[in-house]
């Protein structure tokens, strides 16, 4: 491989997965979770492809984890909690634990009664291998189209999992552990873990006000998945469920 080359696979996959990592916290995590937002019908079609291309995960099934992650934060029942798991358990193998949960019924019955399966999930979506399949076949394409050869876009499909897999890892590893908690909930807020994540990296604050589209709620905070959310919402794609802070819980 050149250093063009080297380059353009690592432009690639932090695209990849910045668009991955968007859609996450946009539209499973703000949309589908929390409900605190609302996405047109063409707008959750294109959030649903690229989480099918880029992650293979089930929308439906990452709702529904997230909530039990919500109900049961640091418990024994915490899907992938560091302070059960062990840190680097849950750093390293949080999507073994998030598969542990996803396959589980009862988290799906529990958690996800109001989100089931349409004909798409079943004909395309819930395809996890064929997801991964088009996204893989589409980064070499894009990779041989811009002149950089089949092996760029293999590696940065490669690095884009590992990236994708750490960061999802992070936020619930790091982002239990280290940090400030201006609110009462076991969660810490990291500014550099939010600048990467799409906000997520607020974890502390977004608990004690989850129904809140915005997670950014003090000076000198940036929440990426905000300003999305808010382009969204200028061109009439979203809608945000309340624009004052609803406040579960208290500040510490
Ligand atoms: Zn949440
Ligand atoms: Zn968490």
């Amino acid at each position: 491989m050149t250093w063009t080359q080297v380059l353009a696979t690592l432009v690639l996959a932090a695209f990849v997965t910045q668009a991955a990592i968007s859609v996450t916290t946009v539209y499973l995590h703000r949309g589908l979770a929390h409900r605190a937002i609302t996405v047109t019908s063409p707008v959750a079609i294109v959030c649903r492809s690229i989480i099918w291309v880029t992650t293979g995960m089930k929308p439906r099934e990452w709702a529904a984890v997230h909530r039990k992650h919500h109900a049961a934060t640091d418990t024994a029942d915490d899907p992938h909690s560091p302070i059960v798991h062990g840190f680097w358990r849950v750093q390293l193998a949080n999507a073994a634990l998030y598969r542990r949960a996803a396959r589980n019924e009862l988290t799906q019955h529990k958690y996800g009664k109001d989100l089931t399966a349409d004909w798409l999930d079943k004909v395309l979506f819930d395809r996890a291998f064929l997801g991964l399949g088009v996204g893989v076949t589409a980064a070499i394409g894009v990779s041989m189209l811009l002149g950089f050869g089949p092996w760029v876009g293999l590696a940065a499909a490669t690095l884009h999992m590992v990236s994708y897999l750490m960061l999802s890892g992070a936020i619930n590893a790091v982002g239990h552990l280290y940090g400030t908690r201006p609110y009462a909930t076991s969660a810490t807020n990291l500014p550099w873990v939010a600048l990467l994540t799409g906000g997520v990296g607020l974890h502390n604050t977004h608990p004690a006000a989850p129904t809140s589209a915005r997670f950014s709620l003090h000076k000198g905070e940036f929440d990426p998945g905000w300003l999305i959310i808010r382009t969204l919402a200028f061109f009439r794609l979203a809608t945000i469920r309340h624009h004052e802070v609803k406040f579960k819980r208290a500040a510490a």
